[in-house]
């Protein structure tokens, strides 16, 4: 795995970053928004009605945010076929997976960063981790990993 395979592709996912973590009102996000609510600035199509205008808009935040991978990942291959706006539960169930592997994409790409002897090894771990069921990654301990 190369960083490359950490970018975002927002084409190929669901507008899950949108959606799925709150914000706080501050000098980066404009308004406050819960877990689970989608964006106000978010189409029903799933891409940002403000995005050529993030900056002047006041969602400077949203320009510095990275999924490392992660969006694309659950909506394409933890969630194929399905979308946070079928129903609650898929929602909650596809929030809470893209958290988690954000969290290993996130870890994968500190270790790309670290390039220390062995962590070619964990990258190669937690990239299968990050691809596992459903059930597998709702019983990681992602404190121990
Ligand atoms: S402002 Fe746009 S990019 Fe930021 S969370 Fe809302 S829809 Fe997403």
């Amino acid at each position: 795995m190369s960083e490359l395979d950490l970018h975002t592709d927002c084409e190929n996912c669901q507008g899950l970053c949108c959606v799925a973590p709150p914000f706080a009102k501050s000098n980066e996000f404009a308004y406050a928004k819960a877990e689970g609510e989608p964006c106000r600035h978010l189409a029903k199509n799933d891409r940002c009605l403000i995005h050529e205008d993030l900056v002047t808009k006041g969602f400077i935040g949203c320009v510095k945010f990275e999924c490392f991978s992660a969006g694309q990942k659950v909506t394409q291959h933890h969630f194929a076929g399905q979308s946070w706006q079928d129903d609650h539960l898929t929602a909650k169930r596809m929030f809470h997976i893209f958290f988690i592997v954000k969290a290993l994409q996130q870890k994968i790409k500190a270790l790309l960063e670290d390039d220390a002897e062995g962590n070619a090894e964990k990258i190669t771990t937690l990239e299968q981790l990050s691809l596992a069921s459903e059930e597998d990654l709702l019983t990681l301990d992602l404190d121990r990993l």
